[in-house]
């Protein structure tokens, strides 16, 4: 997979797709027809293609840092009901004062699971709660507060895939995007 590239303004605002095949392969991979046509993209904010409040206020605190002038990267997981995929966003600042965000897949391979969560709007009221991290989407233990679960494991330990799902930052990805905050170069 070729890397994804896209202008935005340091508000979010997707103003370019730099890639736009890439931008199309990549939606139509994970069945994303509505946002397959990049054209369609831009002028949008990019907070309507992110799910989760934390994790949209961590990626607008990345503008913002990328915008003043300090080139970052972290690492995310974008992953596919099929597919594990390991991604790497940088953020760079360009000569315009816009932001440049290129993401680059890292790895990818197969999964197993097939977890059936629902979306949190859509399910019943009465089904608990998972915290569930933004970037590598592990599930927090619902017995064991502080230990974040694969999917995998998460099922194997018997806990119900019936469950609404409160998207946050895990410790390890909240550490591991404060270290990210590279010098200039
Ligand atoms: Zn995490």
């Amino acid at each position: 997979m070729t890397d994804i590239s896209y202008l935005l303004s340091p508000s979010g605002t997707i103003l370019e797709v730099l890639t736009p095949e890439a931008w199309t392969a990549f939606a139509l991979a994970n069945g994303g027809d509505g946002i397959a046509d990049p054209r369609a993209a831009e002028g949008h904010p990019i907070a309507r293609f992110i799910s989760g409040e934390e994790t949209r206020l961590s990626v607008e605190t990345a503008l913002r840092v990328a915008a003043a002038g300090t080139p970052l990267r972290y690492l995310f997981r974008c992953d596919a009901p099929t597919v594990r995929r390991s991604m790497r966003m940088r953020l760079e600042r360009t000569e315009s004062g816009d932001v440049r965000a290129i993401t680059h897949l890292l790895a990818e391979e197969p999964r197993a699971a097939r977890l059936l969560f629902a979306d949190p709007l859509a399910a019943p009221a009465g089904w608990p709660l998972r915290r569930i991290c933004s970037y590598c989407k592990r599930i927090e233990d619902p017995g064991r507060p502080g230990e974040w679960l694969d999917g995998e494991e998460y099922e194997s330990r018997g806990h119900t895939l019936e469950a609404r799902l409160s998207h946050g930052v895990c410790p390890d990805c909240g550490a591991h995007l404060e270290g990210s905050f590279e010098g200039e170069e």
